[in-house]
């Protein structure tokens, strides 16, 4: 996790840098930090936000034009002002951040130990600059060297970037398995863990790859591997506009992503889907459909959200293609020994590509012989990568840290990638795939008129606010969309919530059922209506109060809930797109009700390059 910033060029570098964290606190923000070479070294962190550390540097000589920056979300040490990044080597005169964890920095610190070495801060991020700094002493080497020797022995992911007093001209970063892009201007150079801090100057940018490490100077970028071999940098065209990634008069991210989703679903299905023609085009899918015909399973990894739009997803798999679907979690899937077979399709869900257990999990199926598709929002990312294909959900930069719109973009990806490969495979008739295709297009108007629900939904938060606990429910595609609006709920409220099967709630969950505790039914019309209609009415008689997401006009149950919010009719398939929106905005409007900071929730960050 954690957000990193360098800059090295004409410009000041501070101002470039603080702007780059805010930017970038998505990815965590217990602590934060910069170091700047200006006669000398100078390092200023502060626990909290970046907005803590401005506060504290006002007046302060911040002078440089050369410096780093980190945004923290702490796996070694509590966040604090002495765990704060940038840390700094012995002799004082190496500065560096780090995204990523070093998983052998107990015995690279038992090591540093036994030479006299102490440490003044628990990260594993002091250990390995201290560790670089011993090489560079020991072998009197310089400091590209000492990295490239010390980097061979670290075990785990990270990105650093290091400042030298000595070489006050130069910065040197490398990465294995945590984001590092570098923006290249005319005579100065931007580094950060994403593309956003760098836009604002420059779109001409380089996707660093793992074990490479860069050498950087204002007016020139080498790459090399570790074996100290140039690599020729890839520069690529950044598709990104500044008016994306900012709040554009929302209160929040999260808001405005939300609202976003009619665009978001109107560009994912641009240029793709076709229902007049009844064509769908994704070369991605076009040029190794007979894998996806001829799979004899599918397999579908990913973490958190993205596991849920999973789970939609397999039902819509062996509804539609006939194909059995497994739904794993990555982090499972990675230190399990699966069984994989050669012929076995993976689909990688990830919002921002860089989630480290799915891209493991990636390495060991390619290891076996599988096809990867990655399902990716962040365009150039790792998984966007290492992927044999795939397709972009095209939801542009999700700042909040809840995912929203990359979620419902998740899911129109995969629906069209099922209605593909089930119209190649023959297991759809013309007809259905047809109407499939007109209900896809038709969501992102029907999603504007979910969003005209926006007050009733606050009212019903409001109402709602105080509960400690609460229950989600839903059957068949709607199951998910249920675990999705708990995990919603968990994220932004901090009210405990648990998502269940409908039915399978009189296994167990049925004993929490009371006056206090609030229900929510995901409860559009499909065919189990009927099923779900029993439900409700098991929890009614318990006292439970009953709020129903449920298709406008339905009339059975308004007459028995507490509460309902209506969504537009919608086949079964399409309308977890539709029965999400209530979920977000419910979560939403729990959290403002409630004063949290629903963009940055308490010990989460966006893009979980951590395992
Ligand atoms: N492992 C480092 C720490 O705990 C870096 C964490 C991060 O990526 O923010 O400080």
């Amino acid at each position: 996790m954690c957000g990193i910033v360098a800059y090295i060029g004409p410009r000041q570098a501070y101002p470039i840098i603080l702007k780059g964290l805010k930017r970038l606190e998505y990815r965590g923000y217990d602590s934060a930090g910069v170091a700047l070479l200006n006669s000398g070294l100078k390092v200023y962190k502060k626990k909290g936000k970046v907005a803590d550390l401005e506060e504290t540097l006002v007046g302060k000589d911040l002078h440089a034009t050369i410096g780093i920056g980190h945004t923290r979300w702490a796996t070694h040490g509590e966040p604090s002002d002495r765990n704060a990044h940038p840390h700094v080597s012995a002799n004082g005169k190496l500065s560096m951040i780090h995204n990523g964890i070093i998983e052998n920095y107990g015995q690279l610190k038992q090591e540093l130990e036994n030479k006299g070495y102490t440490f003044s801060s628990d990260t594993d991020t002091e250990i390995l600059l201290k560790f670089i700094e011993d090489i560079q002493i020991n072998n009197k080497s310089g400091l590209e060297e000492a990295v490239r020797i010390a980097l061979k022995r670290v075990v785990g992911a990270y990105v650093i970037v290091i400042i030298d007093e000595d070489n006050p001209d130069t910065l040197i970063a490398a990465r294995k398995g945590s984001p590092l892009v570098i923006g290249i201007g005319k005579g100065e150079h931007f580094l950060a863990s994403d593309a956003t801090p760098i836009i604002e100057y420059t779109k001409e940018v380089v996707y660093v790859n793992d074990y490479e490490l860069a050498i950087i100077k204002s007016d020139e970028l080498i790459l090399k591997n570790l074996g100290n071999e140039k690599v020729t940098p890839f520069i690529q065209k950044l598709d990104l506009e500044l008016a994306a990634i900012e709040k554009g008069g929302y209160d929040h991210f999260m808001l405005k992503e939300i609202f976003e989703q009619p665009d978001t679903i109107f560009d994912c299905l641009r240029g793709r889907l076709d229902a007049e023609a009844g064509t769908i085009t994704m070369a991605g899918v076009q040029n190794h459909i007979e894998q996806f015909k001829n799979a004899n399973r599918i397999i579908i990894i990913a973490c958190g959200t993205s596991w849920h739009a999973g789970l939609i997803a397999e039902y819509i798999f062996e509804e539609l293609c006939r194909t059995p679907v497994e739904v794993e979690y990555a982090s499972e899937f990675r230190y399990r020994n699966p069984v994989i077979h050669k012929g076995d399709v993976i689909i990688a869900i990830s919002q921002s590509g860089e989630t480290a257990d799915t891209i493991v999990a990636i390495e060991k199926a390619k290891e076996h012989g599988a096809f990867i598709f990655g399902v990716v929002n962040a365009v150039g990312s790792s998984i966007a990568r290492i992927s044999h294909a795939g397709a972009y959900t095209h939801a542009g930069p999700e700042i909040g840290v809840a995912s929203t719109k990359a979620f419902t973009g998740q899911l129109v990806v995969l629906m069209m990638i099922a209605l593909k490969v089930a119209i190649e495979k023959k297991t759809i008739d013309q007809k259905r795939y047809l109407h499939l295709l007109n209900e896809l297009q038709e969501l992102p108007d029907k999603i504007t008129l979910m969003l005209r629900e926006k007050d009733a939904i606050r009212a019903v938060a409001n109402k709602y606010k105080d509960a400690t606990d609460s229950l989600y429910l839903g059957r068949g595609y709607n199951f998910p969309v249920a675990l999705e609006g708990a995990l919603k709920l968990k994220e932004i409220s901090y009210i405990h919530a648990e998502g269940y099967p409908a039915a399978e709630m009189k296994h167990g969950p049925i004993a929490l059922v009371q006056e206090t505790l609030p229900v929510v039914f995901v409860a559009t019309k499909d065919s189990y209506h009927e099923k779900i209609v029993s439900n409700i009415q098991e929890i009614k008689a318990r006292k439970g109060k009953v709020i129903a997401v449920i298709t406008a006009g339905d009339e059975i149950i308004t007459k028995m809930a507490d509460d309902v919010i209506s969504v537009p009719e919608a086949d079964e398939i399409v309308a977890p797109v539709l029965s999400t929106i209530p979920m977000q905005l419910l979560a939403y409007y729990i959290g403002v009700a409630k004063g949290y900071d629903v963009d940055k929730p308490r010990n989460l960050a966006k893009s979980v390059t951590v395992e």
